[in-house]
């Protein structure tokens, strides 16, 4: 059922949400939110400097204790119930995603429970959060491991996934027992605070989620990483901004992980099958217009397959509906930013300069908003920017290799290392694939892997440490050894 959109953005708080009360940035500034398809104002939100940073950091270092202790059946239902309000409210979160970001509304959707889904695998791992005991082999000591949160946290989320970014920190973090500030993306911050809003509905208590939304990033991160009440920084972004990061936590040794860039290679071996890889390159390739970290970047097929599968790919590319996303009918919506599509124009432009051929797509797209057209490269070099760069566009690029071992080779000269895709026909070179790629996520025979159950993340500078999976937890967690004396010991 269409959402009025004028109601709903009337219910979405655009402050900031500091100790449990929703207040205006200190020095009373705001910023604008765009509507990518149309360039008309979404909203007007609270931008957030340092002295607002650090009250929320004081809000959740303040109610740290208090939730380490609180029991963890009570922490899984505060994630359960909010699993259950963003469901609820599924078709509202992806109009609001839709509106701020682009992405066409049944990919909104898709998020909606793809992102939910972090809320209650992570409600389910809370109580399951179990040490060791064991005896030392001399067995002079008991050794009893336990699990302790880490800390505060500070939980920095892109543009591109604006709610299960959001929700893959933000679950794992209150599941362990960790407080947190979430400052989202300045292009999509709506969602992020109609998730706070929607998780202190759940029983979240205040203080334990805080949200600081600005225009300037550097202006609260910078102040938090300084402070000594900081325990962690969880950031997914760019490689740039993950290794500006990674230095400045260093001065106070802070626990990071990092999801960052990626330039996934989507290898189509002759033995495959061609329908299923197209299927496959269609949701690798133009999810989200193309804008995902785990985008196939690269499309590596054997040459004795690569015209064909060229073919049938630039026919389905072709037939995508490009337009506003809130058009039940439309594939493609727009890029983000008016940059984003210089970026991708300049990328196809060079790719055709140094001699790819432009089987479909190949423009910008006209009216207000910031579109490209799907496109489809053959006969790319691999000197073409395309081919080591992140796209981060609804650009395919086609290029080709003769035997197995190239495929690897090719596949790995990248400095990222994030998802990557195979499809074969042969499942013994799944298992040649998983060893000889240098990827934190191989798809076999499919364009779409991530799943909340799974650890996602990456490799090389694509990042370090996993979310989802039971890998999530642990990256909120910190182990603590307790040594009694074995009343046996000596015998
Ligand atoms: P970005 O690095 O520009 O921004 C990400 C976040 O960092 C935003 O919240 C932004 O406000 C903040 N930020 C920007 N500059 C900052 C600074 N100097 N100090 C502190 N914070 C700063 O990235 P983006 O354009 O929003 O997102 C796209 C990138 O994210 C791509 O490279 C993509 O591959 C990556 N990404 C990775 C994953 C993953 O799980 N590995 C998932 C989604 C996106």
């Amino acid at each position: 059922m269409a959402v009025n959109v004028a109601q709903l953005l009337d219910k979405v708080e655009t402050r900031l949400l500091i100790g449990g009360r929703w207040v205006d940035a200190e020095a009373g500034e705001t910023f604008e939110v765009e509507n990518p398809a149309t360039g008309e104002l979404v909203a007007t939100v609270a931008s957030g400097r340092a002295p607002d940073a650090l009250a929320a950091l004081a809000a959740a270092a303040a109610a740290q204790s208090e939730w380490a202790r609180t029991a963890p059946r009570r922490r899984a239902e505060i994630l359960r119930r909010g699993f259950e309000l963003i469901t609820e409210r599924a078709e509202e979160f992806a109009t609001l995603m839709t509106l701020e970001m682009g992405k066409p509304i049944k990919e909104a959707r898709g998020e909606v429970t793809y992102g939910a889904e972090y809320l209650r695998w992570f409600s389910e791992e809370t109580a399951r959060h179990y040490g060791r005991f064991a005896q030392v082999p001399e067995g002079t000591v008991r050794m009893i491991t336990t699990h302790k949160p880490v800390g505060p946290c500070l939980l920095i989320t892109p543009w591109n996934f604006p709610l299960a970014m959001a929700t893959r920190k933000v679950a794992p973090a209150l599941a362990a027992g960790c407080t947190a500030v979430l400052k989202p993306a300045e292009l999509t911050p709506l969602t992020s605070l109609f998730f706070a809003q929607t998780m202190i509905e759940a029983g979240v208590p205040a203080g334990v989620l805080n949200v600081v939304t600005a225009a300037d990033p550097a202006e609260v991160s910078g102040p938090l990483i300084a402070d000594s009440r900081l325990r962690k920084v969880s950031f997914t972004g760019s490689t740039r901004v993950g290794k500006l990061l990674l230095r400045q936590c260093a001065d106070n040794v802070l626990r990071t992980s990092m999801e960052l860039g990626g330039n996934a290679p989507f290898i189509v071996f002759d033995d495959a099958d061609l329908d299923a890889a197209v299927d496959g390159a269609v949701a690798a390739k133009m999810r989200n217009i193309g804008e995902a970290c785990t985008a196939a970047n690269r499309l590596l097929v054997h040459e004795s397959v690569a015209e064909e599968f060229g073919r049938r790919l630039a026919q389905r590319i072709a037939a995508m509906k490009v337009g506003n996303g809130l058009d039940e009918t439309v594939a493609v919506g727009p890029l983000v930013e008016a940059k984003a599509v210089d970026s991708v124009a300049g990328l196809v432009a060079d790719a055709v300069e140094r001699g790819a051929t432009v089987l479909t797509g190949g423009r910008r797209g006209s009216g207000d908003g910031h579109f490209y057209e799907p496109t489809v490269l053959v006969g790319v070099p691999r000197d073409a920017r395309v081919a080591s760069e992140e796209i981060f566009g609804p650009v395919a690029p086609i290029l080709t290799f003769a035997d197995e071992e190239e495929a690897w080779r090719l596949a790995n000269a990248t400095e990222y290392g994030l998802a990557s895709y195979v499809f074969t026909a042969d499942y013994s070179r799944m298992f040649r694939a998983s060893d000889a790629l240098e990827f934190g996520l191989v798809g076999f025979n499919s364009g779409v892997i991530s799943n909340a159950a799974a650890p996602f993340g990456g490799v090389k500078q694509s990042g370090l440490g996993r979310e989802g999976g039971a890998e999530g937890i642990a990256e909120y967690s910190t182990v603590q050894y307790i040594g009694v004396p074995d009343p046996y010991a000596g015998r």
